[in-house]
């Protein structure tokens, strides 16, 4: 792993009090775990620790509690689900700091599990709280940061509470998601191309413009391509346009073309009367005509960008081709993921809506690596210096 951070299997973890921050930020339904995805993901590194003789400090936010104790957002559900995972008792702490939980972990042997109670039922957590981040890093000798769809916060358990503990590094999934966004940004084996799309241009002009200094080609569909289409004086119809970053948008195409990036726009579109299940679609080339809107990418610009994605060597992908929950208008975005699920490439997906269509897809296997952060993975890309990774150096 980069950055001088160590990985968990590099640190002495023996009779060790081992505070690991996961993301256990899980979908509940009727007081039960409803997808446990999160919680197999962290078992990786939960193993590892239990197998080194760590004393094992579960610690995760799960909600939006806004700093009040809310019994419904509780870690209980999550405790009896990992507890079936591991075979060994996960005990449930009252809270995540105090005397009481520092009793706790003081009773605790190697290989015993505590899960702390939601961080974010004290607002000091997202407010990095010095006092908060230093009660959480007394119950613990070795810090491991495995939640990477925090990284890009600072908050107290996952950039505060580390510079209080005496030894840090970064867990399984956190080191393999750097790992992987790193093979993009530094290196990458070329034709690096970069796909885009989604909603909102604005969004994602910080990730464009830093991606225009190291892709080959950038393929932009979704809503967002409208304002780059826009701001080369073509007709939108009724699409998505942000009217106020279309001179942005036209900066942007000026410097791909001054450093020789190929930037493709859709040439044909799929466009309806209404963003409407069951409503007409038809195709159009170039212009689009004043009464309809742009909701996908036509088969023409699929034929384009599976060409440049049969070339690529290393392909990241955010943001989906068109309004691909209704149909007939995810044909795009399946397109591009069986492309890319096709592809040789090194081929890693960001973002919670694109992850979306790459799983509804059924091709989710065939990729090189999901992350599992939306908003991490893009600030990564943008060249950003996470906190919660530079807490771990
Ligand atoms: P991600 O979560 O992967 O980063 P975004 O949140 O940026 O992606 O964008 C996803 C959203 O963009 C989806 O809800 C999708 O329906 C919408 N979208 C994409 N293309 C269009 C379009 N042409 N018109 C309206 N919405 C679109
Ligand atoms: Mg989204």
């Amino acid at each position: 792993m980069t950055h001088n951070i160590k990985v968990i299997d590099q640190l002495d973890l023996q009779d060790k009090r081992v505070f690991i921050r996961v993301d256990f930020n899980v979908p509940l339904a009727d007081g039960r775990v409803a997808d446990p995805t999160r919680i197999e993901a962290a078992l990786l590194t939960i193993r590892h620790a239990l197998d080194h003789g760590a004393k094992v400090i579960l610690a995760s936010h799960l909600g939006r509690p806004k700093g009040e104790r809310n019994p419904d957002l509780s870690l209980e559900p999550v405790g009896i689900a990992l507890a079936d995972y591991l075979k060994v008792k996960v005990k449930l702490a009252p809270d995540c700091i105090g005397p009481e939980v520092e009793r706790m972990v003081g009773a605790m042997k190697s290989g015993e599990v505590l899960l702390l109670e939601n961080l974010r039922f004290h607002a000091g957590e997202t407010k990095n709280d010095p006092d908060f981040a230093r009660s959480l890093a007394k119950l613990a000798d070795v810090y491991i940061n495995d939640a990477f769809g925090t990284a890009h916060r600072a908050h107290a358990s996952t950039e505060g509470m580390a510079h209080f503990v005496p030894e840090r590094g970064a867990g399984f999934l956190l080191q393999r998601e750097v790992d992987y966004l790193s093979r993009v940004l530094t290196n990458p084996e070329r034709p690096l191309i970069a796909i885009l799309g989604g909603a909102k241009v604005s969004d994602k002009i910080p990730v464009i413009q830093n991606l225009l200094h190291l892709v080959d080609a950038l393929l932009v569909g979704g809503a967002m391509a409208y304002t780059f289409l826009r701001s080369k004086g073509q007709q939108t119809g009724r699409s998505m346009v942000e009217e106020n970053q279309i001179s942005l948008a036209n900066e942007l195409l000026s410097a791909a073309k001054d450093r020789g990036v190929s930037f493709l726009l859709p040439t044909d579109h799929v466009v309806a009367d209404n963003a409407e299940e069951g409503s007409t679609a038809t195709t159009v080339q170039g212009q689009i005509p004043n009464e309809k809107i742009g909701l996908d990418i036509g088969p023409d610009t699929i034929g384009a960008f599976e060409e440049e994605i049969g070339k690529a060597r290393t392909i990241f992908w955010n943001g989906p081709m068109g309004l691909f929950e209704i149909k007939p208008f995810d044909k795009g975005t399946m397109a591009i993921a069986a492309a890319l699920a096709d592809s040789q490439a090194l081929t890693v997906v960001g973002g919670g809506d694109s992850v979306a269509a790459v799983n509804r897809s059924g091709r989710a296997g065939d990729f090189s690596h999901i992350s599992t952060g939306g908003g991490a993975s893009l600030e990564f890309l943008e060249g950003k210096k996470l906190p919660g990774l530079a807490a771990l150096e």
